[in-house]
């Protein structure tokens, strides 16, 4: 998940006061006994905000620490990160964590978000117990995989979801997500997918095959890519993959969220290559910066070699602390040359952040240094996925 932006707002209240003042005290603490005094603290006033269903106080602390207090700001998002995640208060005997296996993908057609067969359940239970979770855990797996759109929305509801399957991790049974009535999925080109579960464990045991002195994280991503690859490939048919490591939740998202980049990129030329008849080396890419208040994210836009229409664009999307101060038209650029794109330019000039009036899709920068909608050539369009009509 995103870390929020910048948001300005007026007062704050007083639970707000409290998460600012112990997240910017525990901030400034010079050492672990000091460090305890404060995480205590701050893990009781979180759980409580959690438990309260107050998203508001805790982005209303979060946007009084940004840009005034860096530390403090990421002790506070790190603690509301953790504590959501834990199901902090579901359990006294046990540490529970709400997992989630990222799924890139990309395909012509529509990316599924899909239930799980009661097999393929148990198969990806074998495959997790054995490659990436530790012996001895418990564990529950959500019988759905989730677009970025049905994801729990912000911090309290995902705690509460963490909740409700680390209860199930504990009893070791598996979860069924009511799938009426859910957000409806937007379809992209390239996209994410999630396989949700939750970990329990007796307090103080080890959660993941890494944390034995036999395992690592290099290895267990290497056979969930191809044991848990194999289960969940044929529930994504027409879809190239690319299986990101099951981790805690936050931080799998963010690995996705950092991975589906570059990915995107790459399946647009491998896209482009198919749909068009129109190898990497004809086309040709314009990167641009733009802008809101601040720099929001990179857009690069397609064009066919001897040709000035925008055929086709991709959204690189600026994550953290990342800002213009970094050379990110350098590492889109790497990325292009990799996939053998012959032609890159890179535009300084700060465009607005538009998208279309009538659909919603980016606006894309094209090689006169305009923000143009992308369109395929007419004869192409019936193989175009949804959003680029
Ligand atoms: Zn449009």
């Amino acid at each position: 998940m995103k870390r929020p932006r910048i948001k300005r707002r007026g007062g704050i209240g007083r639970l707000a006061e409290q998460l600012v003042w112990l997240a910017s005290g525990l901030a400034e603490s010079g050492c672990r006994v000091e460090d305890r005094y404060w995480e205590e603290r701050l893990s009781g006033v979180i759980d409580t905000v959690l438990g309260s269903d107050d998203e508001d106080t805790l982005n209303a602390a979060l946007d009084q620490l940004f840009g005034n207090d860096t530390p403090g700001y990421d002790e506070l998002a790190d603690h509301i990160e953790s504590r959501a995640e834990s199901a902090a208060g579901v359990s006294a005997e046990h540490d529970i964590l709400l997992i989630a296996a990222p799924v890139l993908a990309w395909s012509r057609f529509n990316i599924p978000a899909t239930s799980l067969s009661a097999t393929t359940l148990a198969n990806i239970r074998v495959h997790l117990q054995a490659h990436v979770l530790a012996s001895g855990t418990r564990l529950a797996i959500a019988d759905f995989i989730f677009s970025p759109d049905q994801l729990p929305q912000g911090y309290c509801a995902t705690a509460q979801f963490a909740g409700i399957m680390g209860r199930a991790a504990i009893d070791g049974h598996d979860l069924h997500i009511e799938t009426a009535g859910m957000p409806e999925t937007t379809q992209f080109l390239s996209d994410t997918r999630y396989l949700l579960a939750a970990v329990a464990v007796r307090k103080g045991e080890a959660l993941f095959r890494w944390q034995e002195p036999d395992g690592s994280r290099e290895q267990a991503l290497e056979q969930w890519r191809s044991q848990g690859g194999a289960c969940l490939a044929p529930l994504m048919p027409g879809c190239a993959l690319e299986f990101v490591l099951p981790e805690a939740y936050f931080a799998a998202s963010r690995m996705a969220d950092k991975g589906s980049r570059p990915y995107s990129v790459r399946a647009s030329v491998a896209f482009l290559g198919a749909a068009l008849d129109a190898p990497a080396p004809s086309l040709v890419a314009v990167i641009a910066p733009f802008w809101d208040q601040q720099i929001e994210e990179y857009r690069i836009g397609f064009t066919l070699r001897g040709r000035e229409d925008v055929v086709h664009g991709v959204v690189w999307p600026l994550l953290g602390t990342e800002d213009e101060a970094m050379d990110v038209p350098a590492a889109i650029e790497a990325v292009l040359r990799e996939c053998g794109v012959g032609d890159v330019r890179v535009l300084d000039h700060r465009f607005p952040l538009e998208y279309c009036e009538d659909c919603g899709a980016p606006m894309y920068p094209s090689p006169e240094g305009e923000i143009v909608h992308a369109e395929m050539p007419e004869d192409h369009t019936e193989q175009v996925p949804r959003h680029l009509h």
